[in-house]
């Protein structure tokens, strides 16, 4: 049997980085096995063709939720990432680290105190290298290319003066002193191409002895040793055709992602016993909390018609894709360079609210994120959806062999504060659209549609039409009760040489998008398997705003 020091499952946003960490001095010998191909694909390079990747089965589990009742029993489509990069290499490549107080949050959890943002901070920014340069809270060095939407359409201008009018503040740098308000965005997108943890990561480390990487290896389960043994020694392969079994020295790490991670933690037999015994999966550790505590970002679409011809809509006729597509091919450069998400920012729902819990992303055209329902006209929308829901789905096995999707539910808008906060965020961003900055574009409203008014209507055009923001957490999470599924280390509990290590482990979902977060994560936690001192804390100023129990902006 081949044998590594350190085995890691899933080459996404998380084990990438493993990866590279783990084998940056030579020391250990390290397998990254992946499910999923290379990324050889100009739609996952090219940052504009981002609603390809992530509806192409080649690169993609397409997976879908179980109807949703709370959503008009619609199933919520639910793809993750299966190539090299995970996740990475098929989202909108948004970069947003979430709020301070998220992490405060998590670290407020007994024995999760480590993870508080003076702990988070030099973690984020040893990853990040940012085109205009770092700061306190801005990296400078690390693999993680960072760049800053230039803005140029109009419409993204008019979106962050629309806010201040609204009495919303500005901000220059949305992951820096000052989330909430209204400002330009970042995206992973680096000389014009995605900058998946592919590219940042395991590009760099590829040639590296001591690291293997084996491509279109389905992982069906941790191997633990002996029968009665709670020790993970390996793990079992599918790879062209045949199972195989690899063997680690020191550790097995799952990186399989929020969905994966579970749910093999599940066929390893290390779940909730009944879920497990049903199944006929002999139980190697009874862990409640394993596929419990799914948390995602839900989000709806306002839009509205736009009375000037200065849309993307344009860049949809098919002699103008030819030259936004020639002109990245051959430069780098136009709006094939971008992923058009350049304006936004975050806002409170209420008065009362301490930090931002709803999130804006600004489109200057009027279209479905995933591609689906293509641009009818010309328009310009904002995704808006609140931070913090207080729903709760799960991931649980259909059955026990890997191949088989197994069944999530998110459990979206089941409770009433989550129905709140969208209503307010439909209205909220109905009112940052009619200020005067918008004047001089805005046309009919063209969803959720001038009639949709009362709370009923409203509550009624989420259920039918919100979607997904593509950010599934928490089914692994850290902490120390009886439903925790790991250490603040990522260990899992009950259980030796064994950790998840990815967007799964979150206690909470953060304020924002889960990319950067989840790789700041994986550095932080590479940190504490190689046994290095972490980094020193970084205490730095946060703004919160002075009135924020009595005003809402
Ligand atoms: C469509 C979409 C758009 C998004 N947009 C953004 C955005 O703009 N900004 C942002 O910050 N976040 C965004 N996200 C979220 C973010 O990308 C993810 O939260 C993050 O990448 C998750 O990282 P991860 O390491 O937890 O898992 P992933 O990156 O999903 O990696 C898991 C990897 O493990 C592999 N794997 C799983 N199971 C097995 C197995 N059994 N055997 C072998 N390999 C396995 C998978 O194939 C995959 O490569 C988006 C996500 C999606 C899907």
């Amino acid at each position: 049997m081949t044998t590594f020091d350190y085995i890691i499952v899933g080459a996404g946003s998380a084990g990438c980085v493993v990866a590279n960490r783990l084998s940056e001095d030579g020391a250990a010998s390290v397998l990254l096995v992946e499910a999923g191909a290379l990324d050889h694909s100009l739609f996952i390079h090219m940052p504009s063709a981002l609603s390809y990747p992530m509806a192409n089965k080649k690169y993609t589990w397409l997976y879908e939720s179980e109807p949703e009742p709370f959503m008009d029993n619609r199933r919520i489509h639910c793809p993750r990432g299966r190539v090299i990069g995970g996740s990475s290499s098929i989202n909108g490549m948004v970069y947003v680290r979430g709020h301070a107080l998220d992490y405060d949050g998590w670290a407020s959890v007994s024995g999760l105190e480590g993870w508080s943002y003076a702990h988070c901070l030099p973690y984020f920014r040893k990853a990040e290298t940012r085109a205009q340069g770092g700061d306190l809270y801005r990296g400078d060095a690390g693999p993680l290319h960072v760049s800053t939407g230039a803005c140029r359409n109009p419409l993204y201008r008019a979106f962050i003066e629309a806010g201040q009018q609204a009495g919303y503040p500005y901000t220059a740098d949305m992951n820096g002193y000052q989330q909430e308000g209204l400002g330009p965005m970042d995206m992973t997108v680096h000389k014009g191409r995605r900058w998946s943890t592919a590219m940042a990561y395991l590009r760099p480390a590829w040639k590296r002895k001591n690291l293997t990487v084996q491509i279109r290896s389905l992982v069906t389960r941790v191997v633990f040793d002996g029968h009665e043994s709670r020790r993970a020694v390996g793990i079992e392969v599918f790879h062209r055709g045949q199972l195989q079994q690899l063997r680690a020295d020191k550790e097995v790490i799952l990186a399989g992602g929020s969905i994966n991670s579970p749910q093999l933690l599940k066929l390893s037999g290390v779940g909730p016993v009944q879920e497990l015994q049903t199944l006929g999966i002999s139980v190697t550790a009874p862990l409640p909390g394993v596929g419990e505590n799914l948390q995602d970002h839900l989000e709806t679409y306002v839009q509205f018609e736009c009375k000037q011809p200065i849309t993307l809509f344009s860049a949809l006729q098919p002699l103008n894709k030819l030259k936004i597509g020639m002109e990245w091919l051959l430069f780098r450069t136009g709006l094939g360079a971008t992923n058009h998400f350049e304006s936004g920012g975050f806002i409170r729902s209420e008065p009362g609210v301490r930090h931002p819990d709803l999130q804006y992303h600004f489109l200057p055209m009027a279209v479905r994120y995933d591609g689906k329902s293509p641009a009818t006209c010309h328009g310009f929308q904002a995704h808006v959806g609140p931070m913090r829901a207080t729903s709760r789905g799960h991931v649980r096995l259909r059955d026990a062999k890997a191949i088989t999707p197994p069944r999530i539910l998110f459990n979206y808008m089941s409770t009433e504060q989550d129905r709140k906060e969208m209503r307010a965020a439909v209205r909220l961003t109905r009112e940052i659209f009619q200020q005067t900055a918008f004047d001089a574009f805005r046309g009919a409203e063209l969803s959720p549609g001038a009639s949709v008014q009362s709370d009923e209507a409203i509550d009624a055009h989420i259920r039918a039409h919100a979607e997904t923001a593509y950010h599934p957490a928490g089914t692994c999470r850290m902490g120390t009760d009886e439903m925790a599924v790991t250490d603040a280390l990522g260990q899992v509990h009950g259980v030796e040489r064994l950790r998840v290590i990815d967007a799964s482990i979150m206690p909470r979902v953060v304020s924002g998008n889960l990319n950067a977060p989840t790789i700041m994560m994986a550095e932080k936690l590479s940190d504490a398997i190689r046994g290095r001192v972490p980094m020193l804390p970084m205490t730095v100023p946060v703004f919160e705003h002075p009135n924020y129990m009595s005003e809402q902006r």
